[in-house]
């Protein structure tokens, strides 16, 4: 195994392979170097060695070999990315079948090939209106029509298979790929007058296709179509839906660089939030998210918001994906969506949505709170029975009793009705049957020794870097915040010592010009292992904060004190559940009691924090 391990790397260029995910800059002989994709930063200090044929990041000291670089990127363990490579590098793996591999590999290979064409027609004179409708109707920039590879399926019968029969691929792999079906006089394309859209695995190879009927074209007759308005691929040896996730070939490096993923139920919508700069957004592809999705989605991001259509079947989707979601280590949101708006409009229309998106996405029982209240008035009958209907079989699905009766008794109060009907209504609701999901492990468990820089980290970082920067808030800082708020133990020890710091050296005048010079040197003797952080912090606040004017400066400070307070609390209410499920397994009535008020009084002031 080894020695086919050595012919991979002497086959590839490491230089090229990383260049495939990254852009690299030249940095001199034989190195170049990038923006790290594995930690936030500004300007890059991620350098590649062709020489040496190693990469590292001067940033968050991740490093190795090509190995190592697919790995963390593509998030796979070592068998994966050997197969990765050794198909980069033309070399057949002895251990694999080759007869399986070998088929897979000619599948693909028609997918590609069928991918190539479909995109090539979609740039001919004659699928001009097709190319309009896509600039037009879809408001699609040709950059972006490019970047996904939309194609156009010619109102032909053999058009696609003539041409791949001519390139050599046989009847049978045509119609194994899922792009030809067998008739009694042979094959025949199975997409026909389509505009297409492959579907890439998260490898970003194709491996099937989503066709858009024309019926923007005035020759498209209506009474001839019975295949539908979307025709997709078939299940094939290579196309699984439950495994694909669409876009998350193109969203992987932005999702784990910020810790978080947006998830929309369409393609289009996927696409469009591309377009609209959202680079972090995969789509389900209108199913139900698969125990294989929530796997995939554990290996690049904790932090996923749900986006899906504002209609009864979105809401569903929602609902479902939020209960699936109890059974992993993975936290989901939903952004409400203005009414009647698809996210692909929506973001058309107001990309602020998505912009806030992390600061407007609501945890499941708020989600259903609001959507309850923007329906439906509790003040009539009508809207009782209405947020009833919404918010009971949700509340039902809570598994922890003791939130399922501060839920219940927030309804109770919310259309005043009394909880003991409430509950016999929830009684009678049946739930269907969860989906047995596998236990996914969460990234932090996972993954390596670089986790990726949550919002959180990176707002705490932002806040270090303001007070040190303008030491004249380090008292307002104080007031509001204790080192245990921190999420990061690290953090926590440098605002400790800055406020201790602060507080002994006060009397010494000097340093109220610059504290920083003078508080980095008390460091760099009493805590040299912070120096780094300190200095990417205050750097961070030079960059972006500096020129920001006193009363904006003072505002960035006390939001992200909230955002500290905030997702504190949520930690907190977090463990105290557990601790409440624990008591409640022990049957020890008393600590719940106990533990329930303490609850009761987090969860206000959550809801105050996050009202501000
Ligand atoms: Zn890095």
């Amino acid at each position: 195994m080894s020695s086919q391990i050595d012919e991979i790397k002497s086959r590839l260029d490491i230089a090229e392979v990383i260049g495939e995910y990254i852009e690299l800059k030249p940095a001199g002989h034989q190195s170049f170097k990038a923006l790290c994709p594995f930690h936030n930063e500004k300007s890059p200090s991620f350098f590649v060695s062709r020489d040496k044929q190693i990469w590292h990041c001067f940033g968050c000291s991740l490093g190795g070999d090509v190995f190592e670089f697919i790995k963390r990127i593509d998030g796979v363990e070592f068998p994966e990315a050997l197969r990765i490579l050794a198909k980069k590098a033309g070399v057949v793996l002895k251990r694999e079948d080759a007869a399986a591999s070998n088929q897979r590999t000619r599948l693909l290979a028609v997918e590609e090939t069928a991918a190539r064409f479909y995109e090539k027609n979609l740039w001919e004179k004659d699928a001009e209106p097709v190319l309009e409708y896509l600039r037009k109707k879809r408001g699609l920039r040709d950059e972006t029509i490019k970047k996904f590879r939309f194609g156009w399926a010619r109102d032909s019968w053999d058009n696609l298979s003539l041409y791949l029969r001519k390139v050599g691929f046989s009847e049978k792999e045509i119609a194994d790929a899922g792009l030809g079906i067998k008739g009694q006089r042979g094959i025949y394309d199975r997409f026909r007058g389509r505009v297409m859209l492959p579907i890439a695995n998260h490898h970003g190879q194709a491996v099937g296709f989503t066709g858009r009927v024309a019926d923007f074209l005035p020759s498209y007759k209506k009474d001839e179509d019975k295949s539908g308005k979307y025709v997709n691929t078939p299940e094939t040896e290579i196309y699984h839906k439950r495994f694909i996730l669409y876009g998350l070939d193109q969203a992987k490096v932005a999702i784990r660089k910020s810790g978080l993923g947006i998830i929309v139920e369409g393609n289009m919508d996927a696409v469009g939030l591309h377009q609209a700069g959202f680079i972090n957004t995969v789509c389900s592809g209108g199913t139900a998210l698969t125990a294989e999705h929530f796997s995939l989605l554990a290996r690049y991001a904790q932090k996923w918001i749900l986006c899906f259509d504002p209609d009864a079947a979105g809401v569903e989707a929602t609902k479902r994906a939020f209960r699936d979601c109890l059974k992993t280590d993975l936290e989901f949101y939903a952004l409400p969506l203005p009414q009647g708006k698809d996210p692909d409009e929506a973001v058309r229309e107001d990309p602020e949505i998505f912009k806030n998106a992390e600061k407007n996405a609501l945890p499941m029982m708020e989600y259903f709170f609001k959507l309850a209240l923007e329906k439906f008035s509790p003040s009539t009958l009508e809207g009782k029975k209405g947020i009833t209907k919404i918010l009971l079989p949700a509340i039902k699905d809570i598994s922890s009793p003791v939130e399922k009766s501060h839920f219940l008794k927030e309804l109770s109060h919310l259309v005043n009705v009394d909880e003991k009907s409430l509950q016999e209504a929830m009684d009678k609701i049946k739930t269907a049957p969860a989906q047995n999901h596998p236990i996914v492990y969460s990234l932090s468990k996972s993954g390596g020794k670089a986790p990726p820089v949550s919002r959180e980290e990176k707002i705490s970082k932002e806040l270090l870097g303001i007070i040190m920067g303008r030491s004249d808030f380090i008292k307002a800082a104080e007031q509001k915040l204790l080192p245990e708020n921190f999420s990061n133990s690290r953090f926590a020890v440098l605002y400790k010592e800055i406020v201790s710091y602060y507080n002994t050296a006060i009397q010494d005048a000097d340093f109220k010009n610059d504290f920083f010079a003078s508080f980095s040197k008390f460091l760099s003797i009493h805590h040299p292992d912070l120096a780094p952080l300190a200095s990417e912090a205050v750097l961070c606040y030079e960059k972006e904060f500096s020129s920001r004017k006193d009363a904006e400066l003072e505002e960035d400070a006390v939001e992200r004190m909230q955002v500290v307070l905030r997702e504190f609390t949520r930690r907190q209410i977090k463990n105290l559940r557990d601790k409440i499920s624990r008591a409640e397994r022990e049957k020890n009535k008393e600590r719940v009691e106990e533990l329930t008020q303490e609850f009761k009084i987090l969860m206000q002031e959550l809801k105050r924090l996050e009202e501000k």
